[in-house]
């Protein structure tokens, strides 16, 4: 594996973990939802079972325990009628209600789970039919043939039995069924169990599923939170507080995508801080001689000029102009005069303290602050680099050894003077200083309305 690979490795670890959760979250939702289906149908399906079973059947049972009780209610009637028309029209009642009664049976006998109660309820049904038969004969009997006193007797005690027979039999049909209608209920009760225990089931297991839904997007959220959201804002206030440590860059280990990207953003930053740093320079350093530019030795200028004024301090400034420069540029050529620019630059800037600042002022003009120092340390500074530079020996490439000499123009800053004053002062100075013969020093007058102060 190279360097690559197992960085990328690293900083897909919230990817990675995030796609492992979302896939489980989906593998989750789908084998919950297929359970819950089929615990669904499961129940859906006893349901249905019980409309279409029990029901017809519960129905069938009780129609039969019905009509067996109302032939027995009809066949105890038939043994009180007295006249001929009274038996006729009972034993058509009887009849229509034997004819339900037989339809019920029918429907029973099919339905019926238990064997010998199935086999009991063939032979009273088919005893039941028997005496139905005879006692239809019998009735037929007497209403065609009218018979003697004692032949009626018999006649009509053969009706009674057969009624009272009719009777006992209604009797016991009526507690088949009653008992077949108990076993439907029975198995009616183990079926609700049976429904119940699904509908238990299915209520535990969709709480369980809640449960692992409800652990998953937790840690979903957990990982959102802690891992992105927690530390996307600790980089953010990091960020903002824009001065990088470079110690705490260098040892971070990067872990994920969060810590690379805080590093390249911390890299970012420093790159940006290095360019600022690169571009101040640029925009406050001339090019040629590397010292402080003008725009940057006015702004300096201010700052030293405030400073003097609001702490009661000195501040000096020298102004110094290379003597007869042109000549050199017009012997040597445009690049021995930039060489000498350079060289004369790096001296001043050596013979300075370290509070001091030399910048170039203008084509081959300088000037160097000094900030808590007076005239008279001034004026010591400006001989020494008067006396520095004129003992210099410049050899540019391609040309002879070089020798210089400057003018220099010294002021000291007076009270409520503004910079532009103060370096109008030393440039009268040295103008001085080139009049009266150039390679010298000369210290600036006194402003004029001091000077007036002065003398009243
Ligand atoms: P003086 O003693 O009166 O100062 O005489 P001078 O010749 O030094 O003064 P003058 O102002 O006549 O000439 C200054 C010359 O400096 C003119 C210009 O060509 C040259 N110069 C200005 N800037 C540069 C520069 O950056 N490089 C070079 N090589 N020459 C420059
Ligand atoms: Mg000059
Ligand atoms: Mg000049």
């Amino acid at each position: 594996m190279d360097i690559n690979s197992s960085r990328r490795a690293k900083h897909a670890m919230i990817g990675a973990q995030f796609r492992r959760f979302s896939w489980a979250m989906g593998l989750a939702v789908i084998m919950l939802t297929s359970v819950l289906l089929y615990m669904q149908s499961g129940l859906q399906a006893g349901l249905a079972a019980l409309q279409d079973d029990f029901m017809p059947r519960w129905q069938i049972a009780q129609r039969l325990q019905g009509d067996a009780q109302n032939v027995g209610a009809k066949a105890s009637q038939l043994t009180l009628a007295f006249t001929l028309g009274e038996l006729q029209s009972m034993h058509e009642d009887l009849s229509e209600q034997i004819v339900a009664l037989e339809s019920s049976l029918q429907a029973v006998i099919g339905q019926a789970d238990d064997a010998d109660l199935a086999q009991n309820l063939v032979t009273t049904a088919s005893d039941f039919h028997q005496i139905a038969d005879e006692l239809a004969e019998a009735v037929r009997h007497r209403v065609t043939s009218p018979a003697a006193l004692p032949v009626m007797d018999q006649q009509r005690r053969r009706e009674r039995d057969l009624a009272r027979l009719m009777g006992d039999h209604s009797v016991k049909l009526a507690s088949y069924s009653s008992m077949l209608a108990a076993d439907i209920n029975i198995a009616f009760a183990s079926h609700r169990q049976n429904l119940m225990r699904r509908l238990w089931l299915q209520g535990l297991f969709i709480s369980l599923a809640g449960i692992v839904m409800g652990v998953l997007i937790w840690q979903q959220f957990h990982l959102l939170d802690h891992r992105l959201i927690h530390r996307i804002r600790a980089l953010e206030i990091e960020m903002a507080k824009t001065d990088l440590d470079q110690n705490l860059l260098a040892k971070q280990v990067e872990v994920d995508e969060i810590d690379a990207m805080r590093n390249e953003l911390a890299r970012l930053l420093n790159r940006l801080t290095d360019q600022n740093a690169e571009l101040e320079r640029l925009a406050t350093t001339d090019g040629l001689t590397g010292l402080t530019n003008r725009r940057r030795l006015f702004e300096h200028l201010e700052q030293e000029v405030y400073r003097a004024r609001r702490y009661g301090t000195a501040l000096s400034l020298i102004l110094f102009d290379i003597d007869h420069f042109k000549r050199i540029n017009d012997n040597w050529g445009h690049a021995a005069g930039d060489c000498v620019l350079r060289e004369i630059a790096h001296e001043a800037h050596r013979l300075l303290r370290k509070a001091d600042t030399a910048g170039r002022y203008g084509g081959e003009e300088f000037v160097v602050l000094l900030p808590e120092t007076d005239l008279a340390e001034a004026m010591l500074l400006a001989h020494r680099l008067n006396r520095q530079i004129s003992h210099m020996v410049i050899t540019p490439e391609h040309s002879s050894p070089i020798s210089v000499t400057v003018s220099v123009g010294v002021a000291e800053i007076a009270p409520d003077e503004s910079g532009e004053d103060l370096i109008q002062r030393a440039d009268q100075a040295l103008y001085r200083a080139k009049r009266e013969g150039r390679n010298r020093v000369e210290a600036a007058a006194i402003p004029a309305d001091l000077d007036r102060q002065k003398t009243e």
